[in-house]
């Protein structure tokens, strides 16, 4: 079995390689406030960023903060948000969520991890995308590629997210962790595809023990 020692070394040298790859991407997802963020994660549970961003770019101007998904009828909001599919599921988290935050904190988004995931709807992912993207705290955050990413490359034998999250921050220091995260999903979107992972052009291809699946 691999040493945690060599799975550093690896996890450093696949940085480095990504690094200068990808400078271009950005997080897709569109908003102007940490509450909008919030919602925008929500939403994109197995929805694509650009459809959310189509959904939003209405739905934002509707729905002002918290306090106007509070008061909406969860009929018409489930409507609204309804082409990120899970809808029933979504605006009941969405509506829950803005509840507990002008209940709580004033109608504002916390800034801290603990708090964060207190919030209807909100796990560890959805947490660690706010913290990083508005309070720039460090995280690492575990969607559909980094899950598949972090498998294929060996830096993780666990299935739930929490579990790949810890076993992904022993491999670099802190301040790499958001931008490590960042790598794995657009190398996941560009490269290593769920389906037909493209080995054949993959610059960390000899950093990598999945080569041949
Ligand atoms: S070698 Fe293949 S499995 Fe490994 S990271 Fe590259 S594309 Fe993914």
């Amino acid at each position: 079995m691999e040493s945690l020692k060599k799975k550093k070394q690896r996890a450093e040298k696949i940085f480095e390689i990504l690094d200068p790859l990808y400078t271009t991407e950005k997080t897709a997802l569109k908003y102007s406030t940490p509450f909008e963020l919030l919602v925008s994660t929500i939403l994109s549970a197995q929805c694509t960023d650009e459809r959310v961003n189509q959904v939003t770019k209405v739905l934002f101007k509707k729905y002002k903060g918290p306090e106007d998904f509070v008061k909406a009828p969860i009929s018409e909001l489930e409507e609204d948000i309804r082409p990120t599919g899970f809808f029933r599921n979504k605006a009941k988290s969405i509506k829950a969520c803005s509840q507990a935050l002008v209940e709580k904190y004033n109608g504002e988004v916390p800034s801290t991890m603990e708090e964060l995931i207190k919030l209807p709807g909100v796990g560890r992912k959805t947490a660690n995308c706010v913290l990083g993207a508005v309070f720039d705290v460090p995280g690492i955050v575990v969607d559909t590629h980094v899950k598949r990413l972090a498998k294929r490359l060996g830096f993780t034998d666990n299935t739930d997210p929490d579990k790949i999250e810890k076993d992904l921050e022993k491999l670099l220091p802190k301040d790499k962790w958001r931008r490590f995260s960042d790598l794995l999903i657009y190398h996941g979107r560009a490269v290593c595809k769920s389906r037909k992972p493209d080995h054949a052009h993959c610059p960390i291809f000899h950093l990598c023990p999945s080569k041949e699946i």
